[in-house]
């Protein structure tokens, strides 16, 4: 049973500065949950004079933070972690409130982000530096420092587990965090702020600042901030890479995507009919890393078959969850509208138009079936665009080489994945994918850490991941110590 508890009142969702929770004096925001289409909490964005305020607490907040050796923070971080696990089923029932997921789909998101939490635990373990005597007298090492005041954009559609990918790493290497979380699902930040509070991180070192472009805007134009980490759709990935860069800060910026399954005539049927029908109905499609574009090569129409079926057999508000707004409905639906003007035939999801939920209850909510379209035209928007919805369109192709060309020619890079049960077939995938996380009979092909997380292309804006070892180096600064000392007795107590 998917039961979404919903607050009697709307919650009050504030910034979270200097460890305490304070209204920002922007304009104000309503928090609508998916699942019902009520209002769920209230929030205001922050206005530039919130931001100073702000990031003077998170400079305040790094001098207390960073002055702790790395075995006491990552103490800390040990602690939240153990809270994150006692309050895993709270903070789930949150992210689905707010977000419109499955509980199941939340729990899963936030065990993910708890994944990250322990590589950065392990940072103690594996990045002792590095010592040397380069000649004779002469040693040279390595210091891992942090930045100073850091900030994390993250998205509506995993409200804990993208901000999750960045705020272990960059607090146990010693910065103070700032985070912007979307202004659709800010309530399961106040959550993980008070979680990291009761931790025992010092105040300021986490910092939640609420509200959308503005403030973002402000945060980029803010000198005292060193260095941005953003996960949202390519358009504004690449605004927030060029207004941090040209104010001098380092940033690494995720955009969207549009993920390819290759389907080839001899793979395991049962295999890949589950594996395709839960990338694209999975969190209703909203995920960066969902199949939306299956490339049929061949004679595969039993497996098709299957995936009808499957989609046909979802429960909208139990087996599957909502879509995070009217307007994102209304967009999906002119998606597909436009889809069959083109020539695509619809071979699940008919009534897309009027869907409702199994549960009396949610009937106000933001239900959309899953779509399957079949025959759509490569060029097509359809077959191009990133829809962020449960729509699944079918390209029919004859060769690997045809399907291969289609996911190439796509600008996106984030994920390509094929179901086969010939190995060299896979390896081709691996080799040729113009993407940068690869599967082989997985439809969601996330790296499980430490293998990290990251696209190509027009996926992401800067250098390395945003998770695994390159982040640790995003996240922090290597200073390099020479010293050297006379190797001669002064004294005769010396010798
Ligand atoms: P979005 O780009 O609309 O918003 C992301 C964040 O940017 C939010 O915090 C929002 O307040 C802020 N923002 C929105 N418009 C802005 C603007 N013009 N200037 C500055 N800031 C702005 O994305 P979304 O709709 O919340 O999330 C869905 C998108 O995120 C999809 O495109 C999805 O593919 C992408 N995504 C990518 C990854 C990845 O790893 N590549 C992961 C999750 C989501």
């Amino acid at each position: 049973m998917n039961h979404v508890p919903h607050p009697p009142e709307p919650i009050n969702c504030h910034n979270f500065i200097g460890g305490s929770w304070t209204a920002g004096n922007g304009a104000a925001i309503e928090i609508t949950s998916p699942y019902s289409g009520a209002v769920i909490g209230k929030t205001h964005a922050s206005t530039r004079a919130d931001i100073d305020q702000a990031v003077a607490g998170a400079v305040e907040g790094f001098a207390a933070w960073s002055a702790k050796p790395l075995k006491e923070r990552c103490q800390t971080m040990f602690r939240f972690r153990e809270l994150l696990l006692r309050d895993k089923q709270s903070i789930a029932a949150r992210i689905s409130l707010e977000n419109g997921k499955t509980v199941g789909e939340s729990l899963a998101g936030l065990m993910k982000g708890i994944e990250v939490l322990e590589f950065a635990l392990s940072i103690q373990n594996m990045d002792q530096g590095g010592r040397m005597e380069v000649s004779r007298g002469v040693f040279c090492e390595y210091r891992r420092q942090p930045l100073g005041v850091v900030l994390a954009i993250s998205p509506f559609n995993f409200p804990a587990m993208v901000p999750m990918w960045m705020i272990p790493i960059a607090l146990t290497v010693g910065n103070a965090f700032v985070w912007k979380p979307s202004e659709k699902t800010p309530l399961t930040a106040m959550l993980i702020a008070d979680l990291l509070k009761e931790a025992g991180l010092p105040d300021g070192a986490m910092t939640v600042v609420q509200g959308g472009r503005e403030t973002v805007e402000g945060l980029l134009d803010h000198a005292a901030i060193k260095a941005v980490g953003f996960v949202g759709s390519t358009a504004v990935a690449e605004a927030v890479y060029r207004r941090g860069c040209s104010n001098g800060k380092r940033v690494l910026a995720l955009g969207g995507a549009k993920n390819h399954i290759i389907l080839l005539p001899d793979a395991d049927p049962e295999m890949a009919a589950v594996g395709i029908s839960d990338s694209f109905t999975g969190c209703a499609g909203q995920r960066c890393m969902a199949a939306s574009v299956l490339l049929a090569v061949g004679q595969v129409d039993g497996v098709i078959d299957k995936i009808v079926a499957r989609a046909e057999s979802q429960q909208l508000g139990q087996t599957m969850g909502a879509v995070i707004s009217a307007e994102q409905i209304a967009f999906l639906c002119d998606a597909v509208d436009e889809a069959v003007a083109a020539g695509a035939v619809i071979r699940a999801g008919h009534n897309y138009r009027e869907t409702q939920p199994v549960d009396e209850l949610y009937r106000n909510g933001f239900w959309f079936p899953p779509v399957i379209l079949d025959n759509v035209a490569p060029d097509s928007r359809a077959a191009r665009e990133e829809l962020f919805g449960p729509i699944l369109s079918i390209v029919r192709c004859d060769t690997f080489s045809e399907a291969m060309a289609i996911e190439n020619a796509n600008p996106y890079g984030n994920a390509a994945s094929i179901f086969t049960n010939n190995g060299a077939m896979g390896e081709r995938l691996a080799k040729e994918a113009a993407a940068g996380m690869v599967g082989v009979n997985i439809g969601i092909p996330v790296p499980r850490e430490p293998f990290s997380f990251g696209g190509i292309n027009r996926s992401k804006f800067g250098h390395g991941d945003i998770t695994g070892a390159t982040s640790l180096d995003f996240w922090s600064d290597l200073k390099k110590v020479t010293v050297k000392w006379q190797m001669q007795t002064d004294h005769n107590w010396m010798s």
